[in-house]
């Protein structure tokens, strides 16, 4: 029956490594590999309220289907912060969306023809890539240093492939490297995409949980010709299971975003898109969101230690500032999957590099989470996978 298929469901292919990180939802697996909020975080007791007074004041409305739009005290709330991060939208430029991961995946149907080129960072979100080869897309990946995506590069990318249609960008925290884009970077970007006409779509789920340094305005707050399309969730700030997301961008684009997402789900779940404007209504948010950056800050300065610590010296990682995650960078020719294997016979996880390379591995590399779990399970996991990198770098097993 397989043959019944349409073509686009041979674009994407479950990826071994998927098959493998399923083993690292077992118990006994100290797991630096999802990109998993700290459940213990969750306002649990706070949306217990919340869901009551919804229920309570507008139980009917929270039940029965609604604007594919999204929920108009939401998008409000949203248009709120999206200004106090220096992004003057207006309601009508909001679209809630299921998770960001949605927006992602009708930005792909919305834009991309067969073989249009998205131009990416090197590595990059290793679901986006999935969703934009569903369309069909050819990825074109720019090399990144320790302050992102590296405009040298991306302008002589830009002249080779005049007609590309999209740089796809994770400015603050990247995923899966954790490093982010300096100003000068972002206000560059715009300038060539106004320069090369290309659309700007800016994935930022994680630029809410910076824990140190400056904070920075988003891309779009550069934007200058309407031609950044945002791309937000509550997945990280608040609880990833409600699944709300959204989208910022001109009038024009939200209205063809509607339409699509109208055959796609018809609107966002209307209980939880209630719950989230009821939360914000009741409570600070941004006290909320204090509580998860102390947590992150104080994890990933634990994991960084652990690096010192148990890695091989001449190990090169970021140091990131937010987010979620840590990238370490192994030496040429050494085989992350290889590593990764090691790691999971000693019950400790994380992603190795392979999937985030849309065209094939380029610089390999480790994705380590420190988001998910206790200082005392990323000192025992960390060791365990210091050990592994000692032994399997001086055998030269990983050497491939
Ligand atoms: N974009 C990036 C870069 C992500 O890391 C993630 C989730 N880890 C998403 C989008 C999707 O998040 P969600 O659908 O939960 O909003």
């Amino acid at each position: 029956m397989e043959n019944k298929f349409a073509e686009r469901a041979r674009l994407v292919k479950s990826s071994e490594t998927r098959e493998i990180l399923k083993v690292t939802e077992q118990p006994e697996v100290i797991s630096f590999a999802g990109g998993l909020p700290a459940p213990e975080l969750f306002p649990v007791e706070d949306l217990k309220t919340a869901c009551h007074a919804v229920l309570n004041e507008d139980g009917a409305a929270s039940l029965q289907y609604s604007p594919t739009e999204g929920y108009i005290p939401l998008r409000e709330a949203i248009c709120k912060r999206m200004q106090e991060i220096g992004v003057y939208s207006t309601v009508k430029d909001i679209l809630i969306t299921s998770g960001s991961q949605q927006a992602i995946d009708l930005t792909g149907r919305l834009f991309i023809n067969d073989k249009d080129v998205i131009i990416c960072e090197s590595p990059t979100y290793l679901a986006a890539i999935n969703a934009f080869k569903s369309y069909n897309a050819e990825f074109v990946e720019i090399e990144m240093d320790e302050n992102g995506m590296m405009m040298d590069h991306l302008e002589k990318k830009l002249q080779e492939y005049p007609n590309a249609k999209l740089i796809y960008t994770i400015p603050d925290f990247q995923n899966p490297t954790g490093r982010t884009l300096t100003r000068e970077r972002r206000q560059r970007m715009i300038e060539l995409a106004n320069a090369y006409d290309v659309l700007i779509v800016e994935d930022n789920p994680y630029g809410g949980v910076r824990f140190a340094g400056e904070t920075l305005p988003p891309v779009k707050h550069f934007d200058t010709e309407g031609r950044v399309i945002y791309i937000s969730t509550f997945s990280k700030i608040f609880a990833p299971g409600l699944r709300i997301g959204w989208v910022c961008a001109d009038e024009a684009f939200i209205d063809k975003y509607v339409e699509f997402k109208q055959v796609a789900d018809l609107h966002t779940d209307s209980f939880a898109q209630r719950i989230t404007a009821k939360y914000m209504e009741l409570y600070d948010i941004e006290e909320h969101i204090k509580k998860i950056r102390a947590v992150y800050k104080a994890r990933c300065t634990e994991m960084l230690a652990c690096i010192k610590e148990f890695f091989p010296k001449d190990l090169s990682y970021s140091k990131p500032e937010g987010g979620l995650f840590i990238w370490i960078e192994l030496p040429e020719g050494v085989n992350s999957t290889l590593i990764f294997a090691e790691c999971l016979k000693n019950n400790v996880a994380c992603v190795p590099g392979v999937p985030f390379f849309p065209n094939g591995t380029q610089k390999d590399g480790l994705r380590l989470n420190y988001s998910n779990m206790s200082k005392e399970q990323i000192i025992e996991g960390m060791k365990r996978i210091g050990e592994v990198l000692h032994r399997e770098l001086a055998k030269g097993t990983a050497l491939l």
